[in-house]
């Protein structure tokens, strides 16, 4: 269902929508007869309004990988760390400086578009410990047993510097309270000593590097952003276990 479906549109692909908009809890339910009228549009808008969404009544891939998203179930395979464990403080020297380079995968990469307005850059850690590998489809679970649509953060670096997307950046991320509008959540896997809770800048080489094209790349494309911050910088804290102001990510915008 690549093609953006609005009023007027016909077909397989149409009921494909219905169908999903009535698995996502459209109230009344849609008649799924592949006849995108006002109700169907009603409908999109609705889930659009629901999950954080420029309400425009067009279901496009963001609206309908959201839907998706909010209906696949909790599968947790790992537990959840406990983020309240994770001791407060930021410790250590900033971080040698490393060269800008593109993630590793950075031909598969596709950094959407949004007509949401992004002013600023959110970076977080996943508290997972240091050296072990945790997927995006990890943190989804997770944040999805606390009854999220969907993982809180849009883009997720891994530990061999891989970007890989989280909720599509059309979508209000659920990353910092009062500070999710305007805003685009990133996380590095890592962020935790291997003694599961105390802070500790884990970052790889490869995730520094990739953590500052990201930022760079968002800032180019997103032309509102005009800072790039840390989730310590709004709550008490270890988040991102480091102090962004005093790194390099802090100098890109
Ligand atoms: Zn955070």
């Amino acid at each position: 269902m690549a093609a953006l479906l609005k009023r007027g549109s016909r077909g397989a692909a149409v009921r494909a929508l219905q169908e999903l908009l009535n698995r996502a809890g459209a109230s009344p339910a849609l008649l799924v007869d592949g006849d995108f009228g006002g109700q169907t549009e009603t409908a999109v808008r609705a889930a659009q309004d629901r999950l954080g969404l420029v309400v425009d009544g067009l279901a496009g891939k963001q609206t309908v990988t959201a839907l998706h998203r909010a209906i696949e179930p909790a599968n947790p395979s790992r537990p959840e760390p406990d983020k309240s464990a994770m001791q407060e403080g930021v410790s250590g020297a900033p971080a040698d400086r490393v060269a800008v380079r593109p993630p590793p995968n950075v031909g598969a990469l596709k950094l959407l578009d949004t007509a949401r307005p992004i002013s600023e850059i959110i970076v977080h850690c996943a508290a997972t410990p240091e050296g072990k590998d945790f997927t995006v489809g990890d943190i989804r679970a997770w944040h999805k047993q606390r009854g999220w649509n969907d993982i809180g953060y849009h883009y997720v670096v891994y530990r061999d510097g891989r970007v890989l997307p989280g909720r599509p950046v059309g979508q209000i991320g659920s990353h910092v309270a009062g500070h999710n509008t305007g805003t685009i959540g990133i996380a590095y896997v890592g962020g935790v000593n291997t003694d599961g809770r105390t802070a500790k800048d884990t970052r790889t080489d490869r995730q520094r590097s990739s953590l500052l094209w990201l930022v760079r790349e968002l800032a180019a494309k997103h032309k509102g952003v005009r800072k790039v911050t840390g989730h310590n910088q709004y709550a008490a804290k270890a988040c991102p276990s480091f102090d962004v102001r005093l790194d390099q990510l802090g100098a890109i915008v």
